[in-house]
């Protein structure tokens, strides 16, 4: 098994965290947590790019919606009211459509962080999907206040910021998809030594 310190996960910065000037601040709490960014690039994604990024498998687009039925739960919101239905695919599809054009609605900012269990690491300092649900000092808790009750009655996605892969697959897949080999560049940080 891989030692813990070798761990690499993807951070996208989404158009809102870009657009609201929030770059060098979510960078920043990565660095400070004792996480290394060992590839850093702003893009324009295309349409076909983000549809390639999120996964396409019915279990994924499944647990998308339900994520969505549990926000309108919390907040005694009616589903078929608000969405027409009550189907977690049905909605999961119409929830990926929304973020494909979100996740192009101007540049992001993608990087690979390092460090130790930085999957999970970086899932703590972004905190959870839903911005109102999110603690202070999480970014989505500290920078954000939206949810799927508030972006689905406006027909588009969740304004949370940024992305964080979920699970070592979805980095591996992530890293891959998104970056060269040669756009990895990594170095030795002074408190490493002192650090871990
Ligand atoms: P995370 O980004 O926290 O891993 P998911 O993978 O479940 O979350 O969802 C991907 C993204 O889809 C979220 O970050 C959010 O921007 C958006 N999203 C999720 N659920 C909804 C929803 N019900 N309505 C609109 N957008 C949503």
């Amino acid at each position: 098994m891989l030692h813990p310190k070798e761990e690499k996960t993807v951070v996208i910065i989404k158009p809102d965290g870009v657009k609201r000037g929030l770059v060098g601040e979510i960078i920043s709490r990565i660095e400070k947590r004792g996480l290394k960014i060992i590839a850093l690039e702003m893009i324009q994604a295309t349409k076909d790019q983000i549809d390639e990024h999120y996964p396409q498998d019915e279990k994924w687009i499944r647990r998308l919606g339900e994520k969505t039925l549990k926000n309108y739960q919390d907040y005694g919101f009616d589903p078929q009211k608000e969405l027409g239905s009550q189907d977690p695919l049905e909605i999961g599809k119409t929830v990926r459509g929304w973020l494909i054009d979100f996740m192009t609605s101007g540049p992001v900012v993608k990087m690979v962080v390092k460090g130790i269990h930085a999957i999970a690491m970086v899932r703590k300092l972004a905190g959870p999907t839903m911005p109102t649900e999110a603690d202070m000092g999480t970014i989505r808790g500290d920078f954000s206040i939206d949810d799927a009750t508030a972006a689905n009655r406006d027909k588009r996605a969740v304004h949370n910021i940024l992305h964080v892969s979920e699970t070592p697959e979805e980095a591996d897949h992530e890293i891959i998809f998104w970056f060269a080999p040669e756009d990895i560049c990594d170095y030795k940080r002074a408190e490493e030594d002192i650090m871990f």
